[in-house]
């Protein structure tokens, strides 16, 4: 057991503190970018005593990492190992490099993750996310599971029946799995009468889409997953640039930060810290980070934190689940939400199978919401509005839609899945 995270939360914080100031000078050293950036604003780093101090250091955004990719590479290009990309989910993917430091730190920290959800090395994982097409988390678990002395079974995205008849081959106690392939698994499952809750899988490591609401009840998805298939589900939140995963407990109450491979804080428009339960932009400056260190990165991921105390004993600290994009949060007659608060209310209607929010700007630049509906589901409008008005306390406008149209608008060229929201907005009123 790794007793670090069970420390006293002062005795947590002085160690990051520590880990935090190494990560700057190492940048400061070995980063071309980060060189520039401290030399440019005249940034001393042996002056850096508080967070105060630190916070005088400028944002790195995901433009930077576009525009001079090239510039964050800290390590001889012979040393590096794994060359991976981002998910590219807003923007075009970048570049990213580790390596053998980075590829240890990697595995430490999903070791550690799993140790969190009650993985042990008696048990065997099927690994249902992809290994390859330049991914890093698919390979972050193998080596994660590896530190462990877990069995593992590789394979890979889709494919329900490979799944299943692996379930019944090599008897996995866990899934790694995208959420919503679960559902296509039990889908499967139904037409081809294999019983679900009699199979040896007892938990699934949730990747890439959120199962919990902000309040840590599962959300629609989450519960369309349970009500199915009596299965613990735990949520974990990563990316690419951070570099790091955040996993939940068997308390599920948030996921935890691993406070010595990740410095998190959790800002306001200002750029300053706002108080535990608000919400807003995460930006990191992961740890220990040998190829590629980026130091006070916004994430564009916008959520809360908790500062009271976990159960499980663990006292760092930890973060709610992603309610949206900085870039698409909506300003709507006075108040600001997010498009996912949108679809998590429109998903609860049962009738409604397709819907497209989309966001426009008035002649003022305030932000206009429409919600398209299918032609033939125009009888669901009232409803529609009542719900919101109720949920999130707004009513956009309802427009109908040809179903084909709404089809075509829901999958624009070079979108890798279907959209549900459709930003229209005049670019200067985005943020
Ligand atoms: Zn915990």
């Amino acid at each position: 057991m790794h007793s670090e995270y069970f420390l006293k939360k002062h005795e947590i914080e002085a160690k990051q503190w520590d880990l935090l100031l190494d990560q700057l000078q190492y940048a400061a050293s070995y980063s071309p970018f980060y060189k520039d950036l401290f030399e440019k604003n005249q940034l001393d780093l042996k002056a850096v005593k508080d967070y105060s101090d630190f916070q005088k250091i400028p944002i790195t955004g995901k433009k930077d990492l576009e525009t001079d990719n090239g510039q964050f590479l800290a390590v001889l290009s012979k040393e590096v190992i794994d060359h991976v990309t981002t998910s590219g989910t807003i923007g075009k993917p970048v570049s990213f490099f580790l390596n053998e430091a980075d590829l240890q730190r990697l595995a430490q920290n999903e070791y550690h993750s799993f140790l969190m959800t009650g993985m042990t090395a008696d048990d065997v994982v099927q690994i249902t996310t992809t290994l390859d097409r330049r991914f890093m988390a698919g390979m972050a678990y193998f080596l994660g599971l590896r530190q462990l002395g877990a069995g593992i079974v590789r394979t890979g995205a889709g494919l329900p029946q490979l799944q299943w008849d692996s379930i019944e081959r090599f008897q996995p106690t866990y899934l790694i799995a995208v959420p919503s392939f679960l559902l296509k698994m039990i889908e499967f499952a139904e037409q081809n009468g294999i019983a679900v809750n009699q199979t040896s899988i007892k938990a699934v490591i949730c990747i890439g889409e959120p199962i919990r609401y902000k309040n840590g009840e599962l959300n629609a998805l989450g519960s369309r997953i349970t009500s199915a298939w009596n299965i613990e589900l735990f949520s974990t939140y990563a990316s690419t640039e951070m570099s790091t995963a955040f996993t939940e407990c068997q308390q599920h109450r948030g996921v935890h930060e691993l406070s010595d491979l990740i410095f998190t804080e959790i800002l306001d428009d200002d750029g300053n810290p706002v108080a535990a339960g608000q919400i807003g932009e995460l930006v990191v400056t992961p740890l220990r980070t040998r190829t590629m260190p980026l130091i006070r990165y916004a994430t564009g991921d916008m959520l809360t934190w908790h500062d009271d105390i976990c159960t499980c004993g663990r006292n760092t600290k930890r973060l709610g689940p992603v309610v949206g994009r900085k870039q698409q949060r909506l300003k709507f007659k006075g108040t600001s939400l997010f498009p996912q608060h949108i679809q998590e209310s429109l998903n609860s209607i049962e009738n409604l199978d397709l819907y497209l929010i989309e966001a426009t700007s008035d002649e003022f630049g305030n932000d206009i919401v429409t919600i398209l509906i299918p032609e033939d589901q125009k009888n669901e409008a009232d409803d529609l509005k009542e719900l919101l008005q109720a949920s999130l306390y707004v009513t956009p406008n309802i427009q109908t839609v040809e179903r084909k149209e709404l089809e075509k608008l829901k999958s624009p060229k070079n979108a890798r899945k279907p959209i549900s929201f459709l930003d229209r907005r005049s670019a200067f009123h985005k943020r």
